[in-house]
């Protein structure tokens, strides 16, 4: 049926993509928007559930010549939301952002690809002393063996990402959007196939829900929900905490983001309990099984713990940054899944055989910065107004999948023996924090 503002509209998933796309289509002035999940907001098993993001803001104004379009467009979008969206501004802090590496490759990878240099706004550290000098006496207090990097003063840093998708999710519920959350009530079990297209979904209790249009946006599970034709690969990342004193939280005030593409990341402690979140830096882990086709699929599963061996690696690049935080003990752990496409471009795409079900997926390990826009051009695609270089990178392209190499470290790296995609199907030993026993 032809779309209008009181078509019926269901968006499954009210994690980072799903809220986005429920607050602009309410303030697009549609008036019957449902999202289902199986969780109220924030989702424990939403990858945008958790204390801190890494943001980096584009710059129009940059000499830039080689930004491609749809990069730009998409930077362009989100940087407005985070400086000028009343719903996003407040969770964005504009710290700066040190991104180092430690081998040659890395190195490489860095100046070629993550572009940084002088003409791009960064300053290169070449030296423990540069490191240590980015933030105040006494927090980074390691050796940095090896490291070289850049440091970008301005135009990055880090959101609250729980409190940016909170925000969404309240703003789209008073412009009137309909969460139906919980299981089974808001757990979809599958779509709702009729005469050659999606028209609604089924949850978990057999209860039917029609829409004239069907987002998905379910993250990492929406690989079980559709067939994607091998263009999502569901891979998780392992992230820490450590309690930090009320005394050593203020020294650790408006820190930059450091980010070794070979060893791990942090952002200064919460606000609100002084934890301080670190990742361990690899190529991802997936959950491999194999049919009697020999079709290996890789399924999401909710842990809060970690391998030891992803505690290992946490504590390894505290003892090279922050050694006298490296033998505290975890306060919280979590394995947290996304879904990468083989070219780790997102997939905003209307189906081909089905006119009524846009794909909203793909976010690849990058798709928390967009939240403030990418809710606009999930929007865009089901109103078929989507730019048409946007529309062609993020495509439904199930040819750039055939054969897909699920071990492909996709350009990221990681320590020695870990520099691979891991299976946790081998991981025997877990750490054993809190009391999630
Ligand atoms: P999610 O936010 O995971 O949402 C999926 C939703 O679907 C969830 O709410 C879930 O409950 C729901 N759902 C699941 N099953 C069903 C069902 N059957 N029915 C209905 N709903 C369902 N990106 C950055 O930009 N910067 C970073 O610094 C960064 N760091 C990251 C660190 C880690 C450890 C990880 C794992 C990811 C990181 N990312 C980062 C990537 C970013 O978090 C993701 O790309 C983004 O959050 C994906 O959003 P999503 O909406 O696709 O999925």
């Amino acid at each position: 049926s032809p779309l209008t503002k009181a078509s019926s509209i269901l968006i499954v998933g009210a994690g980072t993509w799903g809220c986005s796309t429920a607050l602009h289509l309410a303030r697009r002035g549609y008036t019957n928007v449902t999202v289902l999940d199986p969780y109220p907001v924030p989702s424990p098993i939403s990858a945008g559930n958790d204390l801190n993001k890494i943001v980096e803001l584009g710059s129009s104004s940059s000499d830039d010549g080689n930004e491609i379009f749809v990069t730009r467009a998409l930077l362009d979008a989100a940087t407005n939301g985070w400086l000028y969206d009343p719903v996003f501004a407040p969770y964005y802090h504009d710290t700066g952002y040190i991104v180092a590496a430690t081998t040659p490759e890395g190195r490489r990878h860095l100046d070629e690809r993550e572009d940084a240099s002088e003409a791009t706004g960064f300053e290169q550290l070449m030296t423990a002393e540069d490191f240590r000098k980015t933030m105040p006496e006494g927090v980074l207090t390691g050796d940095f063996p090896g490291w070289r990097g850049w440091w970008k003063r301005k135009g990055a840093g880090w959101a609250h990402a729980r409190k940016s998708m909170e925000s969404a999710a309240n703003e789209a519920k008073r412009l009137g959007v309909h969460f139906v959350t919980g299981s089974p009530e808001g757990e979809v079990k599958c779509l709702l196939y009729e005469e050659g297209d999606v028209k609604g979904v089924v949850t978990a209790e057999d209860t039917e829900h029609r829409g004239d249009r069907t987002i998905l946006c379910a993250g990492a599970n929406s690989n079980a929900l559709f067939d994607f034709k091998d263009q999502l690969r569901p891979t998780a990342w392992t992230l820490a905490h450590i309690r930090m004193s009320p005394d050593e939280a203020k020294l650790y005030r408006n820190l930059p983001v450091l980010f070794n593409i070979e060893r791990g990341f942090f952002m200064e402690p919460d606000e609100d309990d002084s934890d301080l979140k670190i990742c361990d830096e690899h190529p991802g882990y997936c959950n491999w099984t194999t049919d009697a086709m020999g079709t290996r699929t890789s399924t999401p599963f909710a842990n809060h713990q970690i391998p030891k061996e992803a505690e290992t690696r946490v504590r390894g690049f505290l003892r090279e940054a922050m050694p006298h935080l490296a033998d505290r003990e975890f306060s919280f752990a979590r394995i947290c899944w996304c879904a990468d496409t083989p070219d780790r471009d997102f997939l905003i795409s209307k189906h081909p055989d089905y006119p009524s079900l846009v794909l909203g997926v793909g976010g690849s390990g990058h798709g928390f910065s967009y939240i403030p826009a990418i809710g606009g051009f999930i929007s865009d695609c089901m109103e078929g107004t989507l730019d048409h270089r946007i529309a062609q990178s993020f495509r439904w392209r199930p040819e750039t999948a055939v054969g897909r190499k699920w071990d492909d470290l996709q350009e990221r790296f990681g320590p020695d023996g870990s520099n691979r995609v891991m299976d946790f199907q081998s991981i025997t030993e877990w750490t054993t924090i809190g009391p999630n026993l």
